[in-house]
């Protein structure tokens, strides 16, 4: 059985091992605080139980997917994977230590991967003394049912190390699309500006956030407006995500919009706070 490690249990890191599991995989889904790998295994029951209820799943597969996973706290359990995906936080303290360490523990053909949004692969690869196996393998927010894995080539990362990653992509239900390692890769090269311009446009009084959102929706046939999507991503990662871009790229055109800084300080930062640039307090 092929033997994969998840570093990092959270949002992404669980849906990434139940995607994984699915598929035949064993996993090894590690973080370091315990009560994220807890809520992560129920996270991945309820999930499970919820693709049973509508038919894509078998009834007996939860539980089978479910022992296929095993949880520490330890990044030497990484040692027997033969393709390691680190979804730690957003930090790239975090992420130089942890590729550091995972060079010492991993098989020496073993890939690295990175689900990063933002820090470069190219950085992350020069921590090791592996670069050509190192790659970003970027799943989008909810894993399980997000199609797109954007695959991003590091300055270093070899043709044999991007196929492989590729392949188990598609292995995995997924469709990977191989973009090179600049900032912001392509998906928030591209969307960021856009939820930007959307929020220049609500503080300079051209639209409300829905009539932004209902031209996007129903005239460009997005499945949601720009400042729904904002609000589902975080205000706080969509500004840290412009000043990656502005920073890396050395072009003002990514200037974050003053007010998506002032809704960060004030602390409304969309969903997951109640308030963004829509209030989902009133539907409780
Ligand atoms: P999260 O905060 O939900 O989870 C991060 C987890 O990493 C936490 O459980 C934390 O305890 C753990 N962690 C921190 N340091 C660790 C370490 N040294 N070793 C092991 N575990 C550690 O974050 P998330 O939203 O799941 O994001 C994870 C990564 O995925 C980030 O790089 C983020 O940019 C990227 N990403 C996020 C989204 C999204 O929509 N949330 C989408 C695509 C990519």
């Amino acid at each position: 059985m092929s033997r994969a490690a998840v570093i990092g249990a959270g949002t992404m890191g669980n849906g990434i091992a139940h995607v994984f599991a699915q598929h035949g995989w064993s996993v090894a889904l590690i973080d370091t605080v315990p009560e994220a790998l807890t809520r992560a295994t129920a996270t991945i029951r309820a999930n499970l139980e919820r693709q049973v209820k509508k038919g894509t799943l078998a009834a007996g597969a939860p539980d089978e997917v479910l022992t296929r996973i095993e949880t520490g706290g330890s990044l030497e359990a990484a040692g027997g994977a033969s393709l390691v995906v680190e979804a730690a936080s957003e930090n790239p303290a975090i992420k130089f230590a942890v590729f550091e360490q995972l060079d010492r523990v991993a098989a020496p053909d073993a890939i690295l991967a990175t689900n990063t949004s933002s820090i470069s692969v190219t950085e992350i690869a020069a921590r090791t003394k592996r670069p050509g196996q190192v790659i970003g393998m970027h799943f989008m927010n909810p894993v399980p049912v997000m199609q797109l894995v954007e695959v991003i080539r590091g300055h270093a990362t070899t043709d044999a190390t991007t196929r492989s990653v590729m392949d188990t992509a598609t292995a995995l239900g997924k469709t990977p699309v191989e973009v090179n390692d600049y900032p912001g890769f392509v998906s928030n090269r591209v969307l960021m500006p856009m939820i930007n311009e959307a929020i220049f446009c609500v503080m300079e009084g051209v639209a409300e956030p829905e009539a932004i959102d209902t031209v996007m929706k129903l005239g460009m046939a997005h499945p949601m407006g720009p400042l729904q999507l904002a609000d589902f991503i975080g205000l706080d990662v969509c500004l840290a995500i412009l000043e990656v871009l502005q920073k890396g790229l050395g072009d003002d055109k990514y200037r974050a919009a003053p007010l998506l800084r002032k809704m960060v300080a004030a602390g409304d930062l969309g969903r997951k706070t109640g308030r963004g640039f829509y209030d989902y307090r009133e539907k409780k």
